[in-house]
């Protein structure tokens, strides 16, 4: 939990920057008054900070498996320090995917890096929602790749960060093509206040999301998914 004084206090996930793992690392997409803020500090301003609350990505499940990741646009950013478990090697999963969905070329987070990543094994696909005249890459919904994406269903264990819909409708392509619902993980977005499960803000079901998630398995909370077509 980040806290800016006198403006109030908003989850953002650690982050990683393999060029400088001294520090923590965020990646705050201005969205409103905290992220604004956040995003406009300067060197040498303080924030507070608490932390880390909560569960991360089952990482102890991924040796021996396809390991297919998900991402939709800032939530690349939760992601990022999978991908470099794998690439430090931290984990050893067969195969990587990351399957990477954008609203616009610009939006693309970590743009420089990811061919980087892609030298380093990492087998990355990024689509946009809508291109511009510079970009000759994959448009449409992130789902649409899942179909051609090669990984081996029945040994897969997959983890998606982005909008709760992107989400939901991706989980579902992902078991469309054989991935059980049970190795389905996904990284839940509801507003936290306390970030410790008291003040009930952020409860999901029988769950809150600060304690109990933020990752939480697909099985486990499918019914509760918002129901919005895309
Ligand atoms: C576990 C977790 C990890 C996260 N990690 C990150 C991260 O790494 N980086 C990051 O940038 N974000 C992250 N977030 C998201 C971030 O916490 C939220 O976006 C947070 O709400 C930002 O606070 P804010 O005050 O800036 O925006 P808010 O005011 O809370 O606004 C957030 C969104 O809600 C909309 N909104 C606000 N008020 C209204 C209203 N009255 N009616 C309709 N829409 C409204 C805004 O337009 C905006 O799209 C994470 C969230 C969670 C739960």
């Amino acid at each position: 939990m980040l806290y800016v004084f006198g403006v109030g206090e908003a989850a953002i996930s650690c982050c990683y920057d393999e060029a400088d793992t001294d520090h923590l690392n965020f990646t705050v997409r201005s969205a409103g008054a905290i992220s604004n803020a956040l995003t406009q500090l300067k060197p040498g301003d303080m924030v507070g900070i608490r932390g880390p609350f909560g569960q991360g990505w089952p990482m102890d499940g991924v040796d021996g498996c396809d390991l297919v990741l998900m991402a939709g646009g800032v939530g690349l950013a939760p992601i990022r320090p999978v991908l470099h478990a794998v690439l430090e090697q931290q984990v050893q999963p067969v195969r990587t995917q990351l399957m990477y969905g954008a609203r616009d070329p610009g939006d693309i987070l970590y743009a420089n890096k990811l061919p980087d990543w892609a030298q380093l094994g990492i087998d990355i696909q990024t689509i946009v929602d809508r291109s511009d005249a510079k970009w000759s890459g994959q448009v449409g919904l992130v789902t649409s790749l899942v179909t051609q994406a090669d990984f081996e269903p029945k040994n897969t264990i997959a983890f998606l960060c982005g909008p709760e819909v992107m989400m939901r409708f991706s989980a579902y392509a992902l078991v469309d093509r054989g991935v059980s619902s049970d190795r389905i993980w996904l990284s839940m977005e509801r507003n936290m206040k306390c970030a410790i499960g008291h003040c009930g803000h952020c409860q999901f079901g029988k769950d809150f999301i600060c304690r109990d998630g933020p990752v939480l398995r697909f099985d486990q909370i499918q019914s509760q998914l918002v129901t919005r077509e895309i």
